[in-house]
């Protein structure tokens, strides 16, 4: 997409504007990922902070939808429409379009657009490459809406290849031992298992039955998955040297302690704190996260080349300072209800949500 004539018959906040359930178009009368019901909704992704169920009309991507409806039931709102990448959807004088986050399957941000103004709103992003779903792609715009999860320069991602080969190096030197790796239940449990496989491990994969359906999802989407087994219908003495996969509140469980001599590994951006993956237990960190690090949040604002930048959550304060000093406009919307289920805090518990 090119940037529209730069002709702003709005002004932001009549096209765009934070409310206490979500961002909220009022010229289409539609929100954003409301964090309550609403009568009409665009949904981002699928990750219960952003998808809640009960709305009236929703309008995500096919897979989206198809993830909202596994966890929620078909009737998870009053109808249903299939937003297609890349092809504006027009609702009133206001144009959306859905564009690849690469944070999870299905996952989108949407531009919004009216008058020659365009808003993006990002949702959750990342630019590292992951073979579970579409890459990121910056979309130019006046306004950029971004999260800041991991808004700080302490927080740099390394190739979640690096962090994987740990993994299998660990299970190659303890044959003897169970390797539990704490994974959310969409989007990372599917994208570790994707990269164990890339790396070239082809024994059997277990997992937990909290990750059973959003998995099947995925591979029914044609990602290649290998040979998934389930726990529970495994003898566990046997799981000795194997990896199993689970959500991450499923390692501090009784659950977790039942296999031969277990190594708890949790792959999550958090690792990247030392503090955090000891006060855990997490004897191995993987840091492996669905959301932008430090440089690629300022790689991205640079790249969609908006003057003015708001952030929605996470740690907003030290971004919005990096942009006044790189001469943006830019603004913290302190939302409330978005602790990303695909990356929580797990020193603040929201992680349990993952079990859903
Ligand atoms: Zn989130
Ligand atoms: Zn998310």
């Amino acid at each position: 997409m090119t940037l529209p004539r730069r002709n702003a018959g709005w002004r932001p906040s009549e096209l765009l504007l934070p409310t206490p359930t979500g961002l909220y178009c009022p010229p289409a009368d539609i929100h954003i990922d409301p964090v309550r019901p609403v009568a009409r909704a665009l949904i981002t992704h699928g990750h219960s902070d952003h998808a809640r169920a009960g709305h009236g009309a929703v309008l995500a991507t096919r897979e989206t939808l198809a993830i909202m409806a596994l966890r929620y039931g078909d009737g998870f709102a009053g109808s249903q429409q299939v937003a297609v990448p890349g092809e504006a959807i027009r609702i009133g004088e206001v144009g959306f379009t859905f564009v690849p986050a690469g944070h999870v399957l299905g996952s989108a941000q949407i531009a919004v657009e009216s008058r020659g103004l365009r808003i993006v709103a990002s949702g959750d992003y990342k630019r590292e490459r992951d073979p579970t779903c579409a890459g990121f792609e910056p979309v130019p715009c006046d306004i950029f809406i971004t999260e800041a999860t991991f808004g700080l320069p302490v927080f740099r991602h390394p190739p979640a290849s690096g962090e994987v080969a740990k993994l299998l190096e660990s299970v190659r030197l303890f044959p003897e031992r169970t390797h539990i790796v704490g994974a959310y239940s969409l989007g990372k449990a599917q994208r570790v298992m994707a990269l164990i496989r890339e790396a070239g491990y082809e024994r059997p994969i277990y997992i937990h039955g909290a990750v059973e359906k959003i998995t099947a999802f995925y591979e029914a989407e044609g990602i290649p998955l290998g040979e998934i087994r389930l726990v529970a219908e495994t003898d566990r003495k046997t799981l000795g040297g194997e990896i199993v996969i689970c959500p991450p509140s499923a390692t501090q469980d009784l659950w977790a302690r039942r296999f031969p001599d277990p190594v708890t590994a949790f792959a999550s951006g958090w690792m990247r704190i030392r503090a955090r993956a000891r006060q855990k237990g997490v004897e191995l960190p993987l840091v492996i996260s669905d959301h932008a690090d430090w440089d690629d949040l300022l790689a991205t604002i640079r790249e969609v080349q908006a003057g003015e930048i708001w952030v929605t959550h996470g740690e907003a304060d030290a971004l919005v300072h990096w942009c006044g000093t790189a001469g943006l406009k830019a603004k913290p919307l302190h939302l409330v209800g978005y602790g990303d289920e695909g990356e929580a805090d797990p020193a603040e518990g929201v992680a349990d949500a993952a079990s859903v």
